[in-house]
């Protein structure tokens, strides 16, 4: 096992109707920015339940955070921040309300030149204006670590940032939010957290016994719920498992002392900047293709998580590898998520090498567990996703 410092800071709160717990999470005298994406939360209650816990509390609200969190709308709530001398942030979404918060967080802060520069550069914080969460869509895990994600339509760019200064105070978890979440975005939650479990469980084996215990045991969960909570999303046994899978699938937890490999996600953030596809159906996309392309350092890997997690017991290591990609390819499409770019686009020629020269310009390095994927592995493995 590779050496690790853990800390996690982020306080959940767990629970039927835990919301109204949020009047005791904001320290008094704050003056509290309250978050929230296209106005799904007004529909379904949620926003009413945030209001009566914040009814003693000074609270300026902004609205309108699109679906992969767009840099301009950021840079104007930044301008309300400023202007209204905001000293506490509240995000009330899924991981695109939570990692917009994250960038302002960051960039509230920030001292240099144009808050680009915390994406562009990728400047780890440190620091940030402290915020909390209520989580309306498990998925993303945002609610629990210190990354997050952010587009920039005007370059068709989607970059990564984060730091130990991004961590949120606390965050709420009502399973019951899960009741109005459309079918199509409660699949993608259980795929993106399936995929970031795997991303960071389908390495070089480095002996974390622990480590791939707790993976399997969090894909196994969510293989066994997703049936479940897409039948009925009000079955609320199902709904908190489903969620609190989600969080523990990237609270840092079972990355520790392991390689971590992330290049399906990677590669899916170029697929989102260039067509707008759902951040977690770039990553069924890729992860196929991805798997087949690294067989051969992966395979002993993916040979265990076809033994334990989907009860492969016949053929060789070779055999069970293949049925680990051929398993998790078919669940993706159980949930009803294709695994191919050409059945989301027709304009798919060329994205490969349109996502190879990104990398290159980027000064990108090397992508995967070892760096020792280049931008040309990257169009190998784009292609094959055609
Ligand atoms: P999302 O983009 O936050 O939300 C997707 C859609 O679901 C929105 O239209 C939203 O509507 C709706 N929605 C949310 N909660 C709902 C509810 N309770 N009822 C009905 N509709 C609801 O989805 P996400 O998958 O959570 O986040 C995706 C983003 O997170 C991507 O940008 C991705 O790159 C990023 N990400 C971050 C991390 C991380 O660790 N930070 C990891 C993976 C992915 P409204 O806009 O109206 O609320
Ligand atoms: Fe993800």
């Amino acid at each position: 096992m590779n050496n690790f410092e853990y800390k996690n800071p982020t306080k959940i709160i767990f629970g039927k109707d835990s919301i109204e717990k949020l009047t005791n999470e904001i320290p008094k005298g704050a003056k509290v920015l309250l978050l929230y994406g296209g106005g799904s939360i007004k529909k379904n209650g949620i926003y009413d339940q945030v209001k009566k816990a914040l009814s003693s509390i000074d609270t300026i609200e902004f609205g309108g955070i699109p679906a992969n969190p767009e840099y301009d709308v950021l840079m104007k709530a930044l301008k309300v921040i400023k202007d209204e001398k905001i000293t506490y942030l509240l995000a009330v979404g899924g991981g695109s309300v939570i990692d917009g918060t994250k960038f302002l967080s960051a960039a509230a802060l920030y001292d240099g030149d144009t808050p680009w520069d915390i994406l562009k550069n990728n400047i780890r914080s440190t620091k940030g204006m402290p915020f909390g969460t209520v989580l309306t869509l498990p998925a993303t895990g945002s609610e629990m670590n210190s990354g997050a994600v952010i587009t920039r339509q005007e370059t068709k760019e989607k970059l990564a940032m984060g730091g130990p200064g991004l961590f949120p105070v606390f965050s709420i978890l009502d399973p019951q939010v899960i009741t109005s979440i459309p079918q199509r975005q409660i699949a993608n939650g259980l795929a993106d957290a399936f995929t970031h479990v795997l991303e960071q469980y389908m390495t070089y084996p480095v002996g974390g016994l622990l480590q791939d215990r707790f993976a399997e045991s969090i894909l196994q969960t969510l293989i066994e719920v997703a049936p479940a909570v897409l039948k009925d999303p009000t079955d609320y046994q199902a709904a908190s498992n489903f969620m609190w899978s989600c969080t523990m699938a990237l609270n840092g937890l079972i990355q520790q002392g392991m390689p971590g490999d992330w290049a399906v996600h990677m590669m899916g953030h170029e697929l989102t900047a260039l067509f707008g596809i759902d951040h977690a159906r770039t990553l069924a996309i890729i992860t196929p293709s991805h798997y087949t392309y690294n067989f051969e350092s992966k395979k002993e890997k993916l040979a265990q998580y076809a033994e334990r997690v989907w009860g492969v017991t016949e053929g060789n290591l070779d055999d069970k590898a293949y049925a680990a990609i051929e398993k998790t390819e078919a669940f993706f499409k159980d949930l009803g998520i294709d695994t191919k770019l050409s059945d989301y686009t027709k304009d798919f020629e060329g994205t490969a090498e349109e996502i190879a020269k990104r990398f290159t310009n980027r000064g990108w390095k090397g992508l995967g567990e070892r760096q020792a994927l280049t931008p040309q592995d990257a169009e190998k493995i784009v292609k094959m996703a055609y």
